[in-house]
């Protein structure tokens, strides 16, 4: 094909990176690197989104539930998967209403906000959904906000979609003042503002209060990422109550964590119809194949049997942070499946002392501090024993 190459027009791709030595048409010796490629400016040098994926007895870095699907939920998801398997000539329900009925029918369930389901999307995955808000809200010229400690791929999405990114800062306990969050973000005018409650890595939730200083002066949407909403203790809201108040409030969860799910890739956002609208425009065409809304749908059929689950993982989590807290560590509060600790004097020497004795766990957050997952009964106590392990040895001096 042809284009008209009129003057003024720049192709970024044809400002050359710095390539090959040799001139166009020489035969090169090795394989085609990265530097080789027109890759843009800003992805240069940046290393893949990276949890390490380690073969270890136990694995609590990266929030999963630790209880897979059972035995008779996984066999009705085989039995849903042959069906759809029976389609799959034809391209998946692109609106996938059905899916989407069933997920308003959760949020009801466990959080009593009943919502049409043109007021719910989905996608695989949150962060595809919270990268399809970025898309369709920020880019160029534009500019996300969010608070510091915070979810890593926040800025990811920011950067892909070419969007100008500012932090604020968390307080010392990983709170979020609402004063200062408002003055941000009269300063900054952001047409996206992302909070994570509870956040990750922290485990905080955020007040009601804090979400609606930030609604009051926030001039374009506002995402709180509810990935770990089920976790939440008793008596802390959910920013579901808030949307009947405020169209421009989306509030995005995932069946990634609560679900055991993560391996299905379904994530889900319930705001007004217009932003929902708006997710539809920059979505890929047929983005939720039909096997993931079979699989998703007889998810959501088991949800009560899955929030009794959560309800022990709940228990557990307390457990942990109490124990935690005995050992004389510093332990933030946590309405997640994980818990964040410290402060080590040298957390990695920790981490690696935990990895040699065979328990995974994640080197984040603000320097000094852990992260650990909550897992089964019996995973939890391999982590508490090889924890008083490491505590005992060099690499459990306390940063003070
Ligand atoms: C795990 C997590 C998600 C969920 O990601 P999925 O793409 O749905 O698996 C979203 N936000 C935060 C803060 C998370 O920790």
């Amino acid at each position: 094909m042809n284009g008209d190459a009129g003057a003024g027009v720049t192709d970024p791709v044809a400002q050359q990176p710095a390539g090959p030595e040799e001139g166009a048409g020489d035969v090169t010796d090795g394989p085609l690197g990265l530097a080789d490629l027109p890759l843009r400016p800003e992805l240069r040098g940046v290393e893949p989104y990276g949890a390490p994926q380690l073969d270890v007895p136990v694995l609590l870095n990266v929030n999963e539930n630790p209880v897979p699907p059972s035995a008779a939920v996984a066999r009705e998801m085989g039995e849903a998967v042959a069906a759809a398997a029976r389609g799959l000539n034809r391209y998946p329900d692109r609106e996938f209403l059905d899916l989407r009925a069933d997920l308003a029918d959760f949020l009801a369930l466990e959080s009593g906000v009943r919502l049409p389901p043109e007021q719910v999307w989905a996608a695989n995955g949150s962060n595809e959904v919270m990268l399809q808000v970025l898309q369709a809200f920020g880019g160029h010229g534009r500019t996300a906000v969010s608070f510091a400690p915070t979810y890593s791929m926040y800025p990811e999405y920011a950067r892909d979609t070419g969007t100008r990114w500012v932090t604020g800062r968390r307080e010392d306990d990983f709170t979020v003042d609402p004063s200062a969050a408002a003055a941000l973000v009269e300063a900054e005018q952001p047409s996206v503002v992302l909070l994570a409650s509870p956040n990750n890595p922290t485990g905080t939730a955020l007040p009601a209060a804090v979400v609606e200083a930030v609604l009051a002066v926030a001039p374009g949407v506002v995402v709180v990422d509810e990935a770990y909403a089920e976790f939440r203790r008793a008596g802390v809201p959910s920013a579901l109550e808030l949307l009947a108040d405020h169209p421009r409030l989306a509030v995005s969860r995932t069946m990634s964590k609560a679900f055991s799910l993560a391996g299905a890739r379904v994530g889900y956002l319930a705001s007004s119809p217009a932003v929902v609208d708006a997710l539809r425009v920059v979505r890929l065409p047929y983005h939720l194949s039909a096997v993931t809304q079979a699989v998703a749908r007889v998810a959501l059929r088991h949800s009560a049997e899955l929030l009794r689950g959560v309800a022990d993982l709940r228990a557990e989590r307390d457990d942990l942070v109490a124990w935690l807290r005995d050992l004389g560590l510093e332990v933030a509060d946590s309405d997640a499946n994980f818990v964040l600790f410290g402060r080590l004097a040298d957390r990695h020497a920790a981490w690696q002392g935990l990895l040699d004795r065979g328990v995974l766990i994640r080197e984040t957050g603000p320097d000094g501090w852990l992260r650990v997952s909550v897992g089964t009964p019996e995973e939890t106590a391999r982590f508490r024993g090889a924890l008083a392990d490491v505590l005992a040895g060099p690499a459990g001096a306390r940063a003070c």
